[in-house]
């Protein structure tokens, strides 16, 4: 199965990735955490150059085509080969996250981001998608607490760019119900995890 959790900065993906993880490994269900950007050597390579504040500032339409290069490496050799062995993967952030980073109106269009993810990665999407969504006072909140370590990066970034990547992430869930599951992110992280582990339940039992 694969399972990707998506939405904006400080939602607490990375927590619920952990915390998904323990809960299936107390069935017995062997699961690996995965991240984008990255997630193999090349693709945190790719990471790096997208992240580091000391590279440029990538046009939108080459950051797409870097993070569709990333992607298309850590389908190939992580994403790929985890679920071909059985495994379970658990992913922070994944091609809707380009869709709402690189997309909306100042970016490529859905089609042509979906188009370069055909050539890249096959077109693979997820089994299921959890979108974590928080108000957007709660979203810059969290930000302005993060630490200079976590890779908050492309300056210029405002909260009118927030606000659009949360628009497109909800358009995005009310065009394809059965694959995304929205979440009211703004509780603790248990309390988040068990909607997560609730709305799961169906898939454990097929
Ligand atoms: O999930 P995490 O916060 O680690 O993401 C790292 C950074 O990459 C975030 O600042 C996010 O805004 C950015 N990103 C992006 N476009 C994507 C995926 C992530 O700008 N498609």
């Amino acid at each position: 199965r694969f399972i990707s959790l998506e939405g904006g900065e400080g939602v607490g993906k990375s927590t619920q990735a952990r915390l998904l993880e323990s809960a299936l490994a107390e069935r017995n269900i062997p699961a690996i955490i995965t991240r984008e950007p990255g997630g193999t050597s090349g693709a945190e390579a790719v990471r790096s150059l997208l992240l580091d504040p000391e590279n440029p500032d990538w046009g939108y339409r080459a950051e797409a085509l870097l993070f569709a290069a990333a992607r298309a490496d850590h389908v190939e050799r992580c994403i790929l080969p985890a679920l071909q062995s059985g495994q379970w993967v658990i992913c922070d952030r994944f091609i809707d996250s380009t869709r709402a980073y690189q997309g909306g109106d100042a970016g490529l269009s859905d089609a042509e981001i979906l188009a370069l993810h055909a050539i890249g990665s096959g077109g693979l999407l997820p089994d299921r998608t959890f979108l974590l969504e928080v108000p957007a006072v709660i979203t810059a909140q969290r930000l302005a607490k993060r630490d200079g370590t976590h890779a908050d990066r492309i300056g210029g970034r405002d909260a009118t760019f927030h606000e659009k990547v949360a628009r497109i992430f909800g358009q995005l869930a009310e065009a394809e119900p059965q694959r995304f599951c929205r979440i009211t992110a703004d509780k603790s992280p248990e309390a988040v995890h068990q909607q997560i582990w609730q709305a799961l339940q169906t898939m454990l039992a097929e």
